[in-house]
């Protein structure tokens, strides 16, 4: 145990310690598959010993019901390292690739290799889950790592502080709690590889950044995330999962349905259906209800029942300040020019928007930044050609919202305004890792062909090979 990791940055101390970690990655003992075993498991173990205490800080943070908190943050986790456990011996493995016959006798192979000190920055809404997920492809690919912490999910960051300070040696793992002058001054530091959780515009910031060091940069943002409703699928079973997959942890979810495009004469029958999904999850007071979960901060309390005129709101619509409390609310009718459909809204407000045919939905979208997400429920194949073949976003669901990311054979990210690079599952390790490509050439044998001077019969031996 050490004091380094939760003591306050000092100027010039930062470097330092850095240096240390350095220096650390240097020594090479992060690098062995028995020391990168060791470390999953040491953190395997403290987020079982701590699952309590994690459960409670998310419950303080955010409301979190601890349902919620399990099957997206520590379940979540556990199931990544226990994965990445079981298949990194063969993630390792040298990767023998073909070698042309130009360059016979030889062969070929790819080493997966740590990029070195890695910054791993995370966000408040899934304050545990999105800066551990991320530490687990670290460590798996033999990194050290230094964590941020989002300072709006207080409770958690100080338990994490914890957690790391007792489980790692801080000059392979450290974290460091604070507000922008922390992320200021860690940006300014050099970096081998920077992992930025967050939104769009502070991910601009971190880029910029990282350029000055020509730091590689994972950016996995937000945007505003389509639900398009196809006619035809029932109804019952499609509310649910849109609901599902909004209201969890109160809308401040990455990939919740941002908004739903459904055909005109489906409108009121989808809406009451989804009315009926809230009443079944969260019954007629959703204020009282263990599930519901509660808005980050007054800022973002603010900032969303900004966005819920009393003329739009069809469904819910009630809100408690004091416990920064957002009924489940569903705003019909929208158009796309009104302030909610301008910004990601990362709260529980559903707007419903109608589209004529799926064309002009595809188009819709087509005109806005690519989203990190986009969920199509449709029984029609040639719909689901048309827009997951048509559209370009993240990643998403056909009839369902957010499993897509749970699972460690998909890679998670964003593509354009919404992201880039992905991670989960192999992905994770192969994000932190460097592929170094190498020839291995015998010296005893040594074709004369590729050496001046160039004569008639070498080009055309040349020719002949590669063509
Ligand atoms: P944010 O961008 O405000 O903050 C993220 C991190 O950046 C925090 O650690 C914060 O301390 C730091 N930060 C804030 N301002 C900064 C600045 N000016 N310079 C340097 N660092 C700064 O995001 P947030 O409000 O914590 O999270 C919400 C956003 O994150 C949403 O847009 C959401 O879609 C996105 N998000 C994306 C994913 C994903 O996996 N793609 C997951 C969760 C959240």
């Amino acid at each position: 145990m050490s004091e380094t990791a939760l003591t306050p940055i000092r100027p010039g101390h930062l470097a330092e310690r850095l240096a240390d970690q350095r220096n650390y990655f240097a020594s090479g003992q992060t690098r062995p598959l028995a020391f990168r075993l060791g470390q999953l498991q040491a953190l395997q173990q403290a987020i079982q010993r701590y699952e309590p205490r994690i459960l409670a800080a998310l419950k303080q943070d955010l409301g979190k019901p601890a349902f919620e908190a399990y099957a997206a943050e520590v379940g979540f986790v556990l199931d990544d390292i226990r994965f990445t456990i079981k298949h990194l011996p063969e993630w390792m493995a040298i990767e023998e690739v073909k070698t042309p016959l130009v360059h016979q006798p030889g062969s070929s192979h790819l080493i997966y290799e740590p990029y070195g000190l890695c910054l791993i920055m995370a966000p408040w809404n899934y304050p545990f889950q999105l800066l551990v997920a991320p530490l687990v492809g670290a460590l798996a690919a033999g990194n050290c790592a230094v964590l941020k912490p989002s300072e709006l999910a207080p409770a958690t960051s100080a338990l994490m502080a914890e957690l790391i300070q007792k489980t790692f040696d801080p000059h392979y793992i450290s974290l460091y709690e604070g507000a922008l002058d922390v992320n200021q001054a860690l940006l300014a530091e050099r970096f081998d590889h920077i992992f930025f959780t967050g939104s769009t515009r502070v991910g601009k910031i971190v880029m910029q950044q990282a350029a000055e060091h020509l730091t590689p940069v994972v950016l996995e943002l937000g945007g505003k995330s389509p639900c398009i409703v196809d006619r035809g699928v029932p109804l019952d079973v499609t509310a649910r999962r849109i609901v599902w997959g909004k209201f969890m942890n109160a809308g401040q979810t990455c990939v919740a349905p941002d908004y739903v495009l459904v055909p005109p004469e489906m409108k009121v029958d989808l809406i009451q259906a989804m009315k009926q999904a809230l009443k079944d999850f969260y019954g007629l007071e959703p204020k009282a209800s263990p599930d519901y979960a509660r808005i980050v901060n007054a800022a973002h309390f603010e900032r969303l029942t900004a966005l819920m005129p009393a003329e739009q709101v069809i469904v819910g619509g009630q809100t408690d300040a004091t416990q920064r409390y957002i009924a489940p609310t569903i705003l019909s009718p929208v158009s796309w020019e009104d302030p909610v459909m301008q910004d990601e809204i990362f709260g529980p407000l559903l707007p419903v928007l109608t589209y004529r045919s799926l064309q002009e939905a595809v188009e819709q979208i087509r005109q806005r930044p690519r989203p990190l997400a986009l969920y199509l429920f449709s029984e029609n194949p040639a719909h689901h050609e048309l827009v997951m073949g048509g559209l370009s976003f993240g990643g998403g669901c056909i009839n369902d919202t957010i499993v897509h990311l749970a699972t460690p054979y998909l890679p998670f990210g964003g593509i354009g305004g919404s992201g880039m690079g992905a991670y989960h599952g192999r992905y994770s390790f192969e994000t932190f890792s460097h592929r170094k490509a190498i020839m291995k050439r015998p010296l005893k044998l040594d074709l004369p062909l590729r050496y001046p001077p160039y004569n008639g019969w070498k080009e055309k031996v040349l020719r002949q090979v590669m063509k």
